[in-house]
C-alpha cells in the first residue's frame, strides 16, 4: 500500500548543565532563538547554540490522515549552526 508521508524539521539539543535532551521543530530553535527553562536541572539556556544535530522526521498516514508510524527520513546535513 502507497501511504502518504508528512514531514517536520527537528532539531536535538541537550542542557549544557545537566545533559538532559530536548527535541523541538527547527522553525523554534534555529528561527526564533528562543530560551528554555531546563525541566531537568531549572536552568536557562539557548538551545541554538547546543544543537547537537538535525534531522526530518516522516510521519506515514493512512488515507483519513491518521499518523500509522513515525521513522527519521534523513539527517539534515547543516545542523551546525
Ligand atoms: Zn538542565
Amino acid at each position: 500500500m502507497n501511504r502518504k508521508k508528512a514531514f517536520l524539521d527537528v532539531a536535538v539539543s541537550l542542557c549544557p548543565y545537566c545533559g538532559a535532551p530536548y527535541v523541538d521543530a527547527s522553525w523554534y530553535i534555529i528561527a526564533l532563538g528562543s530560551d528554555v527553562d531546563c525541566g531537568s536541572c531549572g536552568r536557562t539556556w539557548n538551545p541554538k547554540s547546543y544543537t547537537s544535530d538535525r534531522i526530518l522526521v516522516a510521519f506515514e498516514l493512512d488515507e483519513s490522515g491518521t499518523v500509522v508510524s513515525v521513522k527519521k527520513e534523513r539527517q539534515i546535513a547543516d545542523c551546525v549552526i
